[in-house]
């Protein structure tokens, strides 16, 4: 089979398409047919040997993708060949025509979401159901700032957020962005490279401050959120990459507080209820992916490149 090969930590250029045996299921493991793979910015991170979770050399990057179930291996009972999937997490890697999981890993693909939209659940969609189900509690009614929602993540969480009932404030940094988060339900959107964007939220709000934020890049705007928000209110870091300095008072007088979470340290039993709950909003259609770009296979180095620039518009997807 065809499939992106590490052999050395570093930039893109380390993306090898290279032929491999495909793998064959185990007792209790899954080997999918990957339709399309979801292109996350962690990817990057982990390609450049920089990441907490760093895999031994070579690997396959990635937990995302969809396709359909080719073999199963003994006592497997969740899936049969042919059934549609989208998996999350995998023993061998999704950048590749094949990928090994495990049993727990596959998920059922509900006919209507295209490979290319099962190729992005797992990261985004997890990310944003964590943050909104299980790190607080949010209300209907209340005002969240989904501060990137343009991105995989952020799309995710406005969808999630408004079908919750919560007033939804999303920023993007291109006027195509700020349409898609709009379109996707976002009751206001706002450009977070224009100045006075940040002053312009907090009039929305008639001066009393957001109740959430979803930050996807802390080291930018964490001091800013802290200054948003409303009594009680509460910031999700999601992503982050670098230092930012604070004034612990914004929380204080507001007895604010602030969360964040990686979804590797997520336990087995919140993983279940995630995708319990991410199958049904696919089904039910509240859960529509946003495939903003199609790849084929051979240009992850294009795809790693283009996930760190700015105009996000959904998910960049490589097509296997
Ligand atoms: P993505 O698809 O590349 O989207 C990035 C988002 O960040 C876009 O909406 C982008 O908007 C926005 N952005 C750019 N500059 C910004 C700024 N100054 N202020 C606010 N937002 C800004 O990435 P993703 O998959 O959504 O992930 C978002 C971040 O969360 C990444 O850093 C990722 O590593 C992290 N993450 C963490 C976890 C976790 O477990 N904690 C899980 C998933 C993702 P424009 O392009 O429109 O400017």
């Amino acid at each position: 089979m065809k499939a992106i090969v590490v052999h050395e930590f570093g930039g893109p250029e380390v993306l090898k398409l290279e032929e491999i045996p495909t793998p064959r299921p185990a007792a209790g493991q899954v080997l999918v047919r990957i339709h399309a793979v979801g292109v996350n910015p962690y990817d990057t991170y982990m390609r450049n040997g920089a990441y907490a979770v760093k895999p031994s050399l070579p690997y396959t990057p990635g937990s995302d993708g969809a396709g359909v179930v080719e073999a199963v291996g003994e006592g497997v009972h969740k899936v049969k060949p042919g059934d549609r999937v989208y998996v999350a997490k995998t023993v061998t890697g999704a950048y590749a025509e094949y990928a090994l999981t495990l049993e727990s890993q596959v998920h059922p693909l509900p006919a209507q979401i295209t490979y290319g939209q099962g190729a992005g659940v797992w990261v985004p969609y997890g990310t944003a159901y964590h943050a909104l189900y299980q790190c607080t509690s949010v209300r209907a009614g209340e005002i969240v700032l989904i501060h990137g929602a343009s991105g995989g993540v952020g799309i995710a969480g406005v969808q999630i957020a408004r079908a919750l009932g919560l007033i939804v404030l999303g920023t993007a940094g291109t006027e195509k962005g700020l349409e898609l988060v709009k379109r996707e339900g976002a009751h206001h959107v706002f450009n977070h490279t224009k100045p006075g964007y940040l002053e312009e939220i907090l009039k929305t709000t008639g001066g009393m401050g957001v109740d959430l934020v979803l930050e996807m890049l802390a080291n930018v705007n964490l001091g800013q959120d802290l200054k948003l928000l409303a009594a009680r209110g509460r910031v999700i870091v999601i992503g982050s990459r670098g230092d930012v300095s604070i004034s612990p008072r914004d929380i204080m007088t507001r007895r604010g507080s602030i969360h964040a979470f990686t979804l590797w340290g997520l336990t087995e039993a919140e993983e279940k209820e995630i995708h319990a709950g991410l199958v049904a909003g696919l089904e039910n259609g509240t859960l529509r992916p946003v495939v903003g770009k199609e790849l084929p296979l051979g240009e992850a180095r294009r795809a790693h490149k283009e996930i760190l620039e700015p105009g996000a518009f959904g998910k960049i997807v490589l097509l296997a």
